[in-house]
């Protein structure tokens, strides 16, 4: 395992500038795969802080609502080129921080600087719509129109990705935003940041606040002067935020679990759906929302392919993310270890069978860290915990139906609705799938994941808040219509 020992201290960044907590409190960043190495020390900050990067927010945001789109285009473009510069160093990093493999890590950077390159351009695509009037003289349009000072709250486990796809377009919109990333991923927060400040950005426009969801998120979502949230993160949390915005009118949208199915019918490829079905589970650890999380077969094929499966999982390599060998890292905390464990002791317990995996890994080294072996179940119940709840970790359960339309009642039956795939080669069963299935992203042919910037991004039920991310859907969220009569003077 590769140990650093030369870590730096990392503060927030308002007004343009880089400073410690006003408390001058401190946190640790450790390596989930060793944690003897040390990231860095960042800046455990409270009330006082988020309240002056809020002010900051709130005062750039009168000359940065009327900046032209091209100039703010310019900044995006020179921040990818920037963080292109940096794509290896960083996603190494990245790596290191959040625990998937180097290849994931470096793979993610470039797709937080794709998202910066597509912001660049969609904001300056055609905004708003020229109308008829009843009065023939008049110009009748609308124009789209900056919230404010906006909120960004991120989850861990896409560090940088998420944090560019929801600040890319508020800002490239006119917004200003305070940024508070997951505690335990603040570098890659810090490392974004870095690109958008070195890239010209003026000062307050974004400004980055690190420290815990109570003394910097809480503060943050309660304040008035934010007029818009965006948050990523689980459905508990999501919720608390619905409550604590209900008497005011701040705009909201909520990225949140997944429980997503990979229905396989009889007639599909197998070892395809073999290839899919791991990549989708087990890739990052299982750790993302939209990670395949039950393989629904038909029974016909049931064994063959969960015995296939087993083969295929058992024979992951997991250990240090850094190393070129390893396909699977550690998951993110102690807490989500425990939790994934346990979990999968309460799968055994509720009678499905461990068929690959199954519990901590902490030989050859993976002890200083936070290693679950890939776990593969047969005989899932689909009603049961391993059938209903998201597990977000490298958990994969499979449910035998008895074709198509046994498995499409299973995979709706569930209070998530995020992405879902299907394999199969019946055009027909595919276009039904397409249609019948409850959720936002959907896939013939190829896992669960996936989220290109240029197209909407977001769940259906529980798994979001009816908005979407990305593409021209970001537009929608980042702003406010704004209706205009233009009338020529009298005798003119
Ligand atoms: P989380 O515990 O909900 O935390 C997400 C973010 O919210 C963190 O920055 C956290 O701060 C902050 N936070 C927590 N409580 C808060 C509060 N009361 N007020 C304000 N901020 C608060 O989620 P997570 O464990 O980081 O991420 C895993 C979850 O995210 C999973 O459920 C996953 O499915 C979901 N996710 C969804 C998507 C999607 O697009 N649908 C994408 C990725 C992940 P701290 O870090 O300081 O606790």
């Amino acid at each position: 395992m590769t140990v650093t020992t030369s870590a730096q201290s990392y503060g927030n960044y308002i007004a343009g500038a880089w400073r410690p907590a006003t408390s001058g409190g401190t946190m640790e960043n450790r390596n989930p795969a060793n944690t003897d190495d040390l990231i860095g020390t960042f800046a455990s900050s409270d009330a006082a802080d988020v309240d002056a990067a809020i002010t900051a927010a709130e005062e750039a945001f009168e000359s940065w609502r009327i900046t032209s789109p091209i100039a703010r285009a310019n900044i995006l473009i020179k921040a990818a080129e920037i963080l292109a510069s940096r794509q290896n160093e960083i996603g190494r990093e990245l790596t290191r921080e959040e625990g998937k493999t180097l290849k994931e890590g470096i793979g993610e950077t470039g797709r937080a600087i794709q998202i910066l390159r597509y912001v660049a351009g969609e904001i300056q695509q055609p905004s708003g719509e020229h109308y008829p009037s009843m009065n023939p003289q008049t110009l009748l349009y609308t124009v789209r129109e900056p919230l404010g000072p906006v909120a960004v709250i991120t989850p861990w486990n896409f560090p940088i990705a998420i944090p560019a796809w929801k600040i890319a377009p508020a800002i490239g919109f006119g917004n200003t935003v305070v940024f508070k990333p997951a505690s335990l991923t603040p570098l890659c927060a810090v490392r974004l940041v870095e690109a958008l400040h070195d890239a010209g950005l003026p000062a307050g426009v974004v400004n980055l606040v690190t420290g815990s969801a109570s003394k910097v998120g809480d503060p943050l979502v309660r304040d008035e002067r934010i007029t818009a949230i965006s948050f990523t993160g689980s459905e508990q949390v999501g919720k608390e935020l619905k409550k604590t915005v209900a008497d005011r009118n701040t705009k909201l949208q909520l990225e949140l679990g997944g429980k997503n199915p990979a229905i396989v019918l009889a007639d599909a490829d197998m070892d395809h759906a073999l290839t899919h079905l791991v990549t989708g589970a087990m890739w990052s650890t299982g750790q993302k929302c939209t990670a395949t999380s039950r393989a629904i077969v038909d029974r016909r094929i049931a064994d063959e392919l969960t015995s296939k499966l087993a083969d295929r999982i058992r024979n992951l390599t997991v250990g240090d993310p850094l190393a070129g060998e390893t396909q699977i890292g550690p998951v993110i905390d102690e807490s989500a270890m425990q939790r994934i464990v346990g979990d999968i002791d309460k799968g055994r317990f509720e009678g499905a069978e461990v068929l690959a995996g199954g519990g901590r890994l902490s030989d050859n080294g993976r002890g200083s860290g936070y290693f679950v072996a890939p776990t593969l179940f047969g005989g899932v119940d689909p009603a049961s915990m391993l059938g209903q709840q998201e597990l977000f970790g490298p958990v994969l359960g499979v449910i035998s139906v008895d074709g198509y339309d046994d498995a499409i009642a299973i995979a709706n039956n569930v209070r998530y609705g995020l992405s879902a795939s299907i394999f199969t080669r019946d055009l027909g069963k595919a276009m039904a799938f397409v249609r019948d299935i409850q959720a936002g992203i959907v896939h013939v042919n190829s896992e669960t994941p996936g989220a290109e910037p240029q197209v909407p991004f977001g769940g259906y039920k529980s798994s979001s808040s009816y908005s979407r991310e990305q593409g021209k859907a970001s537009r929608e969220f980042f702003t406010q219509t704004k209706t205009v009569y233009i009338d020529p003077p009298p005798g003119s």
